[in-house]
């Protein structure tokens, strides 16, 4: 049984999706769990979210993250939603192994969801067991606030806990709980999941509360239903073009995986690239590369268009009139989208002055990356510092096995910068800003989940989140966190950590 916490924390939760219709989730409290160990709180999160870190480092507080005590200002719930798998539909998903324990309002002044992840069964669970193994909770740690420190969009993770308890996979592996925060749980699926039944009322209830919590400058639109559509728009076409920029490969990019909120969510089997390669796939199921690094444009137009059916009716009530605005806001996608992919790969380049020749040169440098198998990220990086001196030059030519064809490119590259009229290290800074030195690689961060689970040792996890958190700066001194796999190393396959 989930005790009442005894002792009083600030968490204040409000609770505005467990005040919508019944329908929308199943009231639910976490199951309790054997024996729960606090291997990481968020400090700098629990600072954002006016959360007491002091609270959370006590017995109180860990009763709480590990679903073993709920606090008073919280009414658990899973919330219910469908979904679009591998381009199929399914009727019924849900929070299988999630519950929301309430919202918090942050320094910013807005509200967001605090939920536990593995904190066992609800009435979506079908034949899953609730639960998470650790692996995937401290996977999901790293890459989630790795992504927050690089600027891009994300749900973010607040504490990981250790259950004391085994899950059963393919053997018997160590259970864990994330807490995860984010700006809501909202859902493609979740309009899906009402879109199937027909029940309109609860589309337009559902909109009205993405509105309000989401979109609430729509109250003077014309239509502020295809004003969220387009705002849906917009915010995930600019999210994917990050995603490319940093070489992240989501990985398993279904419409109960895309948020409304323009955050990334779900972290199963995402990965970053090393080697450039558009059809770069790591997700052991994603045996047709429907997910591939190159395609996640595409696939987030096609879950937009699903998401644009959900809200057909509402939009207008009359069939071709909602059908002609729905076309009218998806035909921006491809401008909005090449326009922040170009805006940012640009910056990579350190072109800030629009000039002819400068998409032959952004496209010839990609196809030397994809011809000679060359690391996307080091390849940046020493772009970024080549100017700084001769060895930086070469330390950038010493990752292509083919030099005239880089050395070439460089030559062509390096007039172009001259047409900036900028101190050289003026442009180095900028270009430093924009080509991290560090992300989470999949060979490291397995390394780092072997170190905790095996070892017990949090030392190599704390020491690489160190270097995440700040992924522009340089660390000669931890390239074994930051070069390549060598070819022994290299992981190719990643998994949903279902
Ligand atoms: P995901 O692959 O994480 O997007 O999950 C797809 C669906 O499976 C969601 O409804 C999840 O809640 C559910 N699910 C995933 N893992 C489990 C689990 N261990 N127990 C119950 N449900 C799960
Ligand atoms: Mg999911």
């Amino acid at each position: 049984m989930t005790l009442e916490a005894k002792k009083k924390s600030n968490l204040n939760f409000v609770n505005t999706y467990s005040e919508l219709p019944k329908k929308f989730y199943e009231k639910k409290n976490p199951t309790p769990v054997k024996n729960p160990k606090l291997l990481k709180l968020n400090n700098n999160l629990c600072d954002f979210l006016n959360i007491d870190k002091n609270y959370f480092t006590k017995k109180s507080g860990l009763l709480l993250l590990s679903g073993n005590a709920i606090d008073k200002s919280s009414k658990p719930i899973s919330m219910a939603y469908a979904g679009h798998q591998f381009g199929h539909f399914v009727e019924q998903l849900g929070d299988g192994r999630a519950v929301l324990l309430g919202e918090k309002k942050a320094k910013n002044g807005k509200f967001f969801d605090i939920q536990l992840k593995g904190s066992g069964k609800t009435a979506f669970s079908r034949n899953g067991d609730g639960r998470s193994p650790l692996d995937s909770v401290i996977r999901e740690y790293l890459i989630s606030e790795a992504l927050h420190h690089l600027g891009i969009p994300t749900t973010r993770s607040l504490a990981i806990v250790s259950t004391g308890e085994f899950v059963e996979r393919e053997s018997m592996l160590p259970g864990g709980i994330l807490t995860r925060v984010a700006s809501s749980h909202i859902r493609i699926g979740t309009f899906e999941f009402f879109h199937y039944k027909k029940d309109m009322k609860s589309i337009k209830k559902l909109a009205d509360y993405t509105i309000n919590r989401h979109f609430p400058e729509s109250v003077n639109k014309k239509n502020q239903y295809q004003y969220l559509l387009e705002q849906t728009i917009i915010l995930q076409a600019n999210l994917i073009a990050e995603w490319i920029n940093v070489g992240f490969i989501h990985g398993v990019m279904n419409t109960d995986n895309t948020t409304i909120s323009g955050e990334t969510i779900d972290y199963g089997p995402c990965a970053f690239m090393n080697n450039y390669n558009p059809s770069t796939v790591y997700s052991y199921i994603d045996v047709n590369g429907r997910y591939a690094y190159g395609n996640q444009a595409q696939i987030i137009f096609w879950n937009l268009t699903k998401f644009s059916q959900t809200l057909s009716g509402i939009i207008d009530e009359n069939e071709k009139r909602s059908n002609k605005l729905i076309i009218s806001s998806l035909e921006k996608f491809p401008e909005i989208f090449n326009s922040a992919w170009k805006r940012k790969i640009r910056k990579k380049f350190g072109f800030t002055k629009l000039l002819n020749g400068d998409d032959k040169i952004i496209l010839e440098f990609l196809e030397i990356l994809l011809k000679q198998k060359v690391d996307y990220t080091s390849a940046f990086r020493k772009l970024s510092c080549s100017l700084e001196n001769e060895i930086k030059k070469q330390d950038l030519f010493s990752l292509f096995s083919e030099k005239v064809a880089i050395k070439n490119w460089f030559s062509g590259w390096n007039n172009r910068m001259k047409k900036e009229k900028e101190k050289v290290n003026k442009i180095m800074v900028f270009l430093k800003k924009t080509n991290p030195s560090v992300i989470p690689r999949n060979h490291v961060v397995e390394n780092v989940i072997n170190m905790v689970i095996n070892n017990d040792d949090m030392n190599s996890f704390e020491e690489l989140m160190d270097l995440l958190k700040n992924p522009y700066e340089d660390y000669d001194d931890k390239q074994h966190l930051i070069t390549p796999p060598k070819e022994n190393e290299d992981i190719k396959n990643t998994f949903c950590g279902t």
